[in-house]
């Protein structure tokens, strides 16, 4: 990829933050964590891709170190779980071996695994070293018979989050318009102007997650054509051009998909939230608003009802034990403010908030929702997380998995709610999941223990 291209890249018009000086490499600091480079973006945005070969190029560590790091599930196949890599090695690279060994590579996973599409992502050494991607994918397509796709996302040219885009830009350009929908089914009970068809973009079914929606938008009449990418399969995202609506599920990663859409395809798209009973409601109101059906929109307003009820019902005994009790809470993005209104529906305060990554309309929610005094935190270090949890007297913290360790040396309960969590948090049903995960983490008796003096002592 040339530098004007990673530019172009960069210059994103539909997110606010666009007006900052950028520049590709996000230089990591001293202490912290880098956070992956574009070749983990690029991975972690398509890998729950399940029919599809995912193929490292490059030497072996890249794999090992990227792979599988997000809990996104598959109802079907699980090609996406084996990790593929070229393997190169020092003499491949003196002897210039790359490009056939990537050839190679390609016909013998298709020949044994039939993948509906073959990725190929390109990573620092085979750049550095030229290798032509896009020639070897063009050859080893006509050989094999399938699609074989460079997503050339190499580390060095930038963050984690120029790698969501270059995935996402791949996927616009060379993979959504690729087949039309299959027909609705015979025997659905919706008349035709009530059938809709919508994507999603940036919904990876951690845990299954989205399997608590899912539901839920069948018994509306709303199809699912495909998502980006969680429990995908790659002739679905190749119908995406149909998608009436497109909804951004929290995360703004991979808004230039959206956008895009939106320019080629004139789909409007929205943003929405699947985390608490307040965000999941707006969430299908605003879906089925911007679909236009007044018949739909009343059915949704039913089905919210009915949900809410059910769900208040199974919470109360959670919330009677959640009471009061105080978070910290460190992620990013929307979930800055959707967890927010999650454990406040729970009962509990949230005494700070994470808002890496937020943009200016989810600072604006949090103000919302915690008042305009409310403790934004941009980092999170150990020591500031643990300086905040002790001012506040915060009883949990809830935060992603790298700060468990931080929280349980400290002898503070922790939750994990970032990408490796293994419990589905999304939607009414989620909710439930999400009180009783609280319980048995706050509820431990280790607690009790871990806070009494060493018997030594
Ligand atoms: S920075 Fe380069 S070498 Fe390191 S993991 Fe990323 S692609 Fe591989």
């Amino acid at each position: 990829m040339k530098g004007n291209e990673i530019l172009a890249l960069l210059d994103e018009p539909a997110c606010e933050h666009n007006h900052k000086q950028k520049s590709g490499c996000s230089a990591p600091k001293p202490g912290a964590t880098a956070g992956g480079c574009a070749f983990d973006g690029a991975q972690i945005t398509l890998l729950p891709l399940a029919d599809v070969a995912h193929v490292v190029h490059g030497p072996i560590g890249c794999t090992g170190s990227s792979w599988d790091n997000r809990g996104s599930q598959s109802s079907g196949p699980t090609l996406n779980r084996l990790g593929f890599t070229t393997d190169l090695s020092e003499q491949d690279v003196i002897m210039g071996r790359g490009e056939r060994r990537l050839f190679h590579a390609v016909r013998h996973i298709v020949g044994r695994y039939r993948p509906a599409a073959v990725f190929i992502y390109n990573t620092c050494v085979p750049a550095m070293e030229g290798d032509d991607i896009e020639s070897v994918c063009r050859a080893a397509s006509q050989a094999v018979g399938v699609p074989v796709i460079a997503i050339d996302a190499a580390g060095f040219y930038g963050s984690k989050n120029l790698g969501n885009r270059i995935a996402g830009e791949v996927m616009v350009n060379r993979v959504i318009g690729g087949r039309e929908p299959a027909p609705w089914p015979d025997d659905t009970p919706f008349a035709p102007e009530h059938r809709h068809s919508i994507g999603l973009i940036g919904e990876f079914n951690i845990a299954g997650e989205f399997w608590n929606v899912l539901p839920l938008l069948d018994e509306l009449g709303i199809r699912v054509l495909g998502s980006l990418s969680g429990d995908a399969r790659f002739g679905e995202i190749q119908t995406l051009h149909r998608a009436e609506v497109n909804m951004l599920v929290c995360s703004r990663a991979l808004i230039n998909v959206a956008r895009m859409l939106e320019q080629r395809y004139q789909i409007p798209w929205c943003e929405g939230s699947f985390y608490g009973v307040r965000a999941m409601s707006e969430t299908l109101r605003s879906l089925t608003a911007l679909l236009g059906d007044a018949d739909l929109t009343r059915r949704a307003a039913a089905l919210i009802a009915r949900e809410e009820a059910e769900t208040e019902r199974a919470l109360a005994p959670w919330r009677a034990r959640l009471q009061g009790r105080k978070a910290l809470l460190y992620t990013g993005g929307v979930k800055s403010w959707s967890v927010v209104s999650a454990l406040q529906d729970l009962g509990m305060t949230v005494v700070a908030t994470g808002t890496r990554k937020s943009t200016g309309q989810d600072k604006q929610r949090i103000r919302e929702l915690m008042g305009e005094e409310a403790m934004m935190l941009e980092e999170g270090n150990a020591r500031s997380l643990l300086d905040v949890a002790y001012r506040f007297g915060a009883d949990i913290m809830i935060a992603g998995g790298r700060n468990r360790y931080t929280a349980y040396k400290a002898r503070l309960p922790f939750l994990d709610i970032n990408q490796e969590r293994e419990h589905a948090f999304a939607g009414y049903r989620g909710m439930t999941t999400l009180a009783r995960q609280l319980c048995l983490a706050l509820e431990s008796p280790i607690w009790r223990q871990a806070h009494q003096r060493a018997p030594w002592r």
